[in-house]
């Protein structure tokens, strides 16, 4: 493999860390790359020249064909709970991180995602379709710019190999990811389960010193984890968003999102809503994920325990560090849905305010982006299979918005008039299937300005009509 001279400010960390910390891998060569989508506001923030990117040499990189000089390609150990169940080794099995690069925003991982087999792989092949590439692009960089925490999308190449899934020779794919980093509850999990109390040292500082630089100890560290996804959870709650696979292994320490494996946006509100195909029990589901959250923080705990100690005091400590999260859940939970309502600064009574909406939106299968952000519009009721149901409920709020300065001008901020529909992102993966990427483009272009209402993109606001509703989504192997 020859090295390019290009000027990737690559200042890697985490592959100074002890060997059993991951295993060095080079991406697999690829036949035919071909860009699909480049992030050039991404690329120029990272201190990357987009049209280099672009470029022959850029796009071999992002392939994994070639890698720039300091970048040192390796596969992440980590186990995690899968759907409750403990698997002591799973790791990138389709991924390698090529390096970190600094910037004036601090530390990034550059990933490539589906770019050949490791050590970890296991049964599977290392690789990605084009799908699962161009979902995880969309809904990301939708993600970002909705404001939420999350990995992002530096580019999109067709490999020009297929690759073998569900008995279909679908188009293979990598996507370049870039994160904070990619420490996983799981990571902490992995060194526990080896009871490598070294390991989990060295993890621990080395965590702290990347994200929580504030925290005092593993304790703090804990605490600290817990806030970023109570705030991140509540985030996802107020977007009707359902992450779909929330493993450990899934669960970013940073407080990003990460995995966007089988994720969806609801359109019609249920909480029970469930879209991941191997989710057949509903673990995942809209309404568990708090308390999802809750149980994989719990899991985190064990795995920091050795270091916090194990004593009765430690062991409270522990418990008192993740009450912190149900009681933040709770209060950006009514903070983020007060202002879907137009509501500045919630009373605790709000709370019933705000589930009497939801309840009935339930009922009547209201569309969960249409309805809160036809609340400043008078088009709300619209949305409800008898409208009725919304008259009854209207006039107590609408008292309860007379204490409000400019309720309007909340609601137009909190709600956004576009989120990524299943039935749009699915027709954008059939589109670039079919190699016409135009539809991708426009609606990328769309949810990069999720709360602006655009004529021209009216249609991307549409709920699915009852043939275009897309009930499964799958996960990207
Ligand atoms: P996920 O459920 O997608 O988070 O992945 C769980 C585990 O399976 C991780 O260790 C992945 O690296 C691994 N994995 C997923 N897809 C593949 C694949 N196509 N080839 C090899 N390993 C995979
Ligand atoms: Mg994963």
């Amino acid at each position: 493999m020859t090295a390019l001279p290009t000027t990737l400010p690559f200042d890697n960390s985490y592959a100074r860390l002890p060997a059993r910390f991951f295993v060095p891998q080079d991406p697999q060569p690829v036949p035919a790359p071909q860009l699909l989508a480049l992030n050039s506001d991404l690329a120029r923030s990272l201190g990357l020249d987009p049209d280099w990117l672009a470029g022959p040499e850029g796009v071999q990189m992002l392939a994994g064909n070639h890698w720039p000089e300091g970048a040192e390609p390796i596969a992440q150990a980590y186990a995690g709970h899968q759907f409750g169940g403990f698997n002591p080794q799973l790791g990138d099995g389709r991924a390698v991180l090529l390096g970190e690069v600094l910037t004036d925003a601090g530390r990034f991982d550059i990933q490539l995602k589906g770019s050949g087999p490791t050590a970890f792989s296991r049964r599977g092949d290392g690789r990605a379709w084009m799908g699962p590439v161009v979902r995880e692009y969309l809904v990301s960089e939708a993600m970002a710019a909705l404001g939420v925490p999350t990995t992002r999308a530096l580019a999109a190449v067709a490999t020009g190999a297929v690759v073998p899934r569900d008995g279909f020779a679908r188009p293979g794919a990598v996507l370049c990811r870039v994160a904070a980093s990619h420490i996983r509850v799981g990571t902490f999990q992995y060194f526990a389960a080896r009871q490598d109390r070294e390991a989990l040292e060295v993890l621990t500082a080395h965590t702290i010193a990347r994200h929580y630089p504030q925290a005092t100890g593993p304790l703090d560290l804990l605490r600290l984890v817990a806030e970023a996804q109570a705030r991140l959870i509540a985030r996802w709650m107020a977007l009707g968003f359902i992450h779909g696979v929330m493993n450990t292994d899934n669960m970013a320490v940073s407080g990003e999102t990460i995995d966007y494996g089988p994720c969806a946006f609801m359109d019609a509100y249920h909480p029970e809503t469930v879209f991941s195909f191997i989710d057949q029990r509903g673990r995942y589901a809209w309404a568990n994920q708090p308390q999802i959250g809750a149980w994989n923080l719990a899991q985190l705990a064990t795995a920091l325990l050795p270091l916090i100690g194990e004593d009765e005091a430690a062991i409270e400590e522990a418990t008192a560090a993740l009450a912190t999260y149900a009681e933040l859940f709770q209060a950006e939970w009514l903070r983020l849905f007060a202002a879907k309502i137009g509501i500045s600064a919630p009373r605790p009574e709000d709370r019933a305010l705000i589930e009497a909406l939801l309840s009935r939106m339930a009922v009547e299968r209201a569309d969960f982006t249409r309805t809160f952000r036809g609340l400043a519009t008078g088009q709300a009721r619209r949305e409800f299979a008898d409208p009725q149901a919304f008259d009854s409920w209207a006039p107590g709020w609408q008292a309860r918005l007379l204490d409000e300065a400019d309720p309007q001008a909340v609601m137009a901020a909190a709600n956004p008039v576009r989120i990524p529909r299943n039935h749009q992102v699915e027709a954008v993966i059939q589109a670039a299937v079919e190699g016409d990427m135009a539809p991708f483009h426009r609606l990328h272009a769309a949810l990069q300005a999720p709360f602006e209402d655009r004529a021209d993109w009216a249609d991307l606001s549409d709920a699915p009509r009852p043939e275009e509703r897309v009930a499964r989504t799958f996960c990207g192997t």
